[in-house]
């Protein structure tokens, strides 16, 4: 085969391959284009990190979703959970819409234990929160008015759930059912 024309074959195929890997995980997200980097800050916890969580070539690196899923761990047990890389590109793409220079994140997973007892006290939680699941964030950017950060989420968010809560200023959103509250 002419050389020249076998590497087009395999650079398409390797294309293909990066994009497929890519496009599933974001399904249900309009205008994607995060550059890959994160800086996420735990309201409660006060830690913070800042991450390269997806290449060049869109495959996503481990250790830095492990960081991830560390710096979002439940606030009352320290327990971890997968933080879904869809929730991630989400709130990617929110952080540089806004050049934001981080996002402050309110609750990230949230065990069973924890919702559980947010909800006995009458929080306004759901008692099966995707929280739970690692497909929630509640998130605010320093500088950026929480009304526009929630007009944005529902423009990006075709598929998951936006909630406002104007009263603590921020905005839930997730990778679940779509619903806007
Ligand atoms: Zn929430």
């Amino acid at each position: 085969m002419n050389p020249k024309k076998y590497s087009i074959i395999a650079g398409t195929g390797f294309f293909l391959i990066a994009y497929a890997t890519f496009i599933p995980a974001t399904q249900g997200l309009r205008d994607l284009r995060g550059d890959g980097l994160i800086t996420l800050h735990n309201t409660h916890l006060n830690e913070m990190v800042t991450v390269q969580y997806r290449n060049a070539n869109g495959s996503y690196d481990r250790k830095a979703l492990k960081e991830i899923n560390h710096i979002l761990r439940c606030r009352q047990t320290n327990r971890e959970r997968k933080i879904r890389v869809d929730l991630l590109e989400m709130v990617d793409q929110i952080q540089d819409h806004f050049e934001a220079a981080q996002v402050d994140v309110i609750s990230g997973y949230r065990s069973k234990q924890l919702n559980e007892y947010l909800w006995i006290i009458g929080r306004k939680v759901s008692r099966n929160s995707p929280h739970m699941y690692g497909q929630a964030m509640d998130i605010r950017l320093p500088g950026v008015k929480t009304t526009l950060l929630r007009d944005y989420a529902d423009h990006l968010n075709l598929k998951g759930g936006v909630g406002y809560y104007p009263s603590n200023q921020f905005v839930h959103v997730d990778v679940g059912m779509k619903r806007r509250w």
